[in-house]
């Protein structure tokens, strides 16, 4: 399928995204160029917890996908033996009002009713499992499903796994142009080049909305900003990943979240705010973020904060992805707006989009993440 004047594919944008579409798509024998104007993990990638989850999986993506991001993961470290710090001890999640344990009572019902694995913890149970929580959590569930990897690792893993299979990955080489004839995409300008290619894939995260406007498709996608932190603790602090529950819906945030990771660190997050391509954490966000882990965690107030910054996430109208291509150009297509959950996503993302350029369909049913949806109706974010 090699093409001599470029490639099968120019994907644009370098984070969990971009990579694992390049990483998929060599898989499948495609020829890759990847495109990315800083260094690889330089946007919300590199920012990121990485914490995977099932419980805040996009609403629309059947649950039998979410739950497959698991052995998704485990099957990428196999067939790579690509270093990504995989954790895939579980989760769990924490109540923190009368309304969000109502919600959660409900939400394990329900997933206990299709045969997932979670259980509500009493108090005592809850003292097992993570003995450090706060008397004060009035409620908790546990699934052994999900856990963490370390995004940046993930990343690099992706490229380095893409470029094993014939894939060319050019880092700080931005994309200018979006070369468009005959109701078609037929490339890219990138640093000061000209690459064609069958397929053009916009990957760019936060900036998808300017990748667009280059081939004349808007893309409704706004930074969403995310600020975390990174503590010294002593090993088995904090032992899961602990995440807040919140009920779904436009207004939806990351919550507040914490993790242990393998290097005697734990990370606290975050933030969900708009403010630009803004990437300083500042002090009263630490200050909020600080106080909310300490809430859930309170032996976590004693430890040294080692480093704390942000990223921008990318944010659609209505929260959820936008995957496929646009009315205007059916082979630019389109895989953003993975928000707070894209590290989860990623590898499911590459899939698909590789899917609907080899196949022309997807094994999982992904109508809700047309572009098109916005036609004429963007309502605003927040
Ligand atoms: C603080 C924080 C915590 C998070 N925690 C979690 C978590 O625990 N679990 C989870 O699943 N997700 C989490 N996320 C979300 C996750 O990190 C994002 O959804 C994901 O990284 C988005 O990946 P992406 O590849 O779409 O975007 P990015 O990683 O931003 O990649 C887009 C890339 O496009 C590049 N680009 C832009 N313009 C151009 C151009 N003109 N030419 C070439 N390249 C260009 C950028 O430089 C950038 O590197 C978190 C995010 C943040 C900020």
């Amino acid at each position: 399928m090699i093409n001599a004047s470029g490639f099968d594919v120019a994907v644009i944008g370098g984070g969990v995204i971009g990579t694992s579409i390049a990483y998929h798509a060599a898989k499948r024998g495609m020829s890759v160029g990847l495109f990315e104007s800083g260094p690889l993990a330089g946007g919300a990638s590199g920012a990121s917890m990485g914490l995977r989850s099932i419980w805040v999986w996009s609403h629309l993506l059947p649950l039998e996908s979410g739950l497959r991001n698991d052995q998704r993961f485990i099957d990428f470290v196999h067939e790579t033996g690509e270093d990504i710090e995989l954790d895939t001890t579980g989760r769990i999640i924490v109540a923190n009002s009368e309304d969000d344990l109502g919600y959660m009572h409900d939400f394990v019902d329900r997933l206990q009713k299709r045969g997932i694995e979670i259980r509500l913890l009493d108090q005592a149970e809850i003292r097992d499992v993570e003995p450090n929580l706060s008397p004060r959590v009035i409620g908790a569930a546990w699934s052994p499903i999900g856990g963490n990897a370390m995004p940046i690792k993930l990343t690099y893993g992706l490229a380095r796994a893409a470029k094993r299979l014939g894939a060319s990955i050019f880092t700080h080489t931005p994309v200018t142009g979006v070369h468009v004839a005959g109701g078609r995409a037929t490339g890219i300008q990138a640093g000061g080049r000209d690459y064609s290619a069958q397929w053009v894939v916009n990957a760019a995260g936060a900036w998808c909305a300017s990748i667009g406007q280059m081939a004349g498709v808007e893309i409704p996608v706004v930074p969403r900003k995310g600020q975390i932190m990174l503590l010294n603790a002593p090993a088995g602090l904090v032992r899961h990943g602990i995440a807040s529950l919140h009920k779904p819906g436009p207004q939806q945030t990351g919550g507040t979240n914490i993790r242990p990771t393998p290097h005697g660190q734990i990370l606290c997050g975050g933030t969900s705010e708009y403010a630009g391509f803004d990437v300083t954490a500042r002090s009263e966000n630490i200050h909020d973020i600080a106080r909310r882990c300490v809430d859930l965690v309170p032996a976590l107030s004693n430890l040294s904060v080692l480093r704390s910054w942000a990223g921008v996430r990318p944010r659609t109208p209505d929260g959820e992805f936008i995957i496929g291509g646009s009315d205007r150009l059916d082979n630019f297509l389109v895989a953003t707006g993975h928000d707070f959950v894209g590290v989860t996503h990623s590898l499911v993302t590459g899939e698909l989009i590789t899917e609907l350029m080899l196949d022309g369909t997807t094994t999982t049913p992904i109508d809700g993440f047309r572009l098109n949806r916005f036609n004429g109706s963007v309502q605003s974010h927040g």
